[in-house]
């Protein structure tokens, strides 16, 4: 089968798409033939080397992916050849035309939901769920600030937001990027690089301030975000690049929450509580994921680019 290698870590040429033998599932895995993989941020800190989980080279990137199962090994009871899948996780890497799981990292994808769609569905939803209700316990009335929504985990919580009765605030950094926004739910969308954008959200929560902050880009962001939560918010650390200076007593004063959120620490429960919910949502319509770009694997290296490029519209997957 044909897979994009990186043999050494560093910039998006080092992503080849090269022949490699097919995977084979022992007891209790799962070959999905792949007709969409996911590109998040994530693979392109992994491949530069600069992530604090390094695979062992050669490698295959990508957790996520959308498909059809081809093959079941023994003891695996819930699916059989020819059934739609996404993936969450494989050991073998989802930027190839197979990838190799554990029954429990594949879930069903209704028919409804395309493949590709079906590709945006695991990091970026599962993110989202786990940051909005099993850390930020959201509940129906409360606000919640989506900061940096027109991305895949952004547009995750502003649905997932929506669906379950918060008002929803999302800000995206372009015109586009807020038109899209406020197609997939959001109450009110602000542009995040506005002179007066602490003045917008307390305008559109009423002076209150949000509830919930769901923050992607926590280095640039978390000062300001103390200031604009509500008291007794709770700031849902999703992304961060680089590091802030920040007053504590910000902090005391709302007795806020800031909470770190990763999803490589959920529980095998947890994760079968997420893709639970995911997969309701994704029967009922609910949740939709958006898909930006699609691009041949082969242009891998393109798709690692075009995911650090500012002015993100949904999701980039690869089709095989
Ligand atoms: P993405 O699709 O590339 O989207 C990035 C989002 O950040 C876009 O909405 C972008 O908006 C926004 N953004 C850019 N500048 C911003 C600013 N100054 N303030 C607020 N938002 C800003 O990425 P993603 O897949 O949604 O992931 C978002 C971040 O979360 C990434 O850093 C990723 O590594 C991280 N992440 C963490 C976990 C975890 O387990 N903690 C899981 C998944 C993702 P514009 O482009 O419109 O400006």
């Amino acid at each position: 089968m044909k897979a994009i290698r990186v043999h050494q870590f560093g910039g998006p040429e080092v992503l080849r798409i090269e022949e490699v033998a097919d995977p084979v599932p022992g007891p209790g895995q799962v070959v999905v033939d792949v007709k969409a993989a996911g590109v998040n941020p994530v693979d392109t800190y992994i491949r530069a080397g600069t992530y604090a989980r390094k695979p062992p080279l050669p490698y295959t990137p990508g957790s996520d992916g959308a498909g059809v199962v081809s093959l079941v090994g023994s003891e695996v009871r819930r699916f059989k050849p020819g059934d739609r899948v996404y993936v969450g996780g494989t050991s073998t890497g989802a930027y190839a035309e197979k990838a190799l799981s554990e029954e429990s990292q594949i879930h069903p994808l209704p028919e409804r939901v395309s493949f590709a769609q079906g590709a945006g569905v695991h990091v970026p939803y599962a993110t989202a769920y786990r940051a909005l209700f099993q850390l930020g316990h959201a509940r129906a009335g409360d606000i919640a600030l989506v900061h940096g929504a027109s991305g895949g985990v952004g547009i995750a919580g502003v649905q997932l937001a929506r669906a379950a009765g918060l008002t929803v605030i999302g800000t995206a950094g372009s015109d586009r990027g807020r038109a899209l926004v406020l197609e997939q739910g959001a109450h009110h969308a602000i542009d995040h690089n506005a002179g007066d954008f602490a003045d917008q959200v307390q305008a559109a929560t009423g002076g209150r301030g949000p509830n919930l902050i769901l923050e992607m880009l926590a280095n640039v962001n978390l000062t300001k975000d103390l200031q604009l939560v509500a008291t007794h918010g709770r700031i849902l650390v999703i992304g961060n690049r680089g590091t802030i200076e920040m007053n504590p007593r910000d902090a005391m004063a709302k007795e806020a929450i800031i909470q770190g959120v990763l999803l490589f620490n959920v529980t095998p429960d947890d994760s079968m509580r997420i893709h639970s919910a995911l997969c309701a949502g994704l029967e009922n319509g609910s949740l939709r994921p958006v898909v930006g770009q699609e691009l041949a694997l082969a242009d891998a290296p393109r798709a690692h680019q075009a995911v650090m490029t500012p002015g993100a519209y949904g999701k980039i997957v690869l089709t095989p």
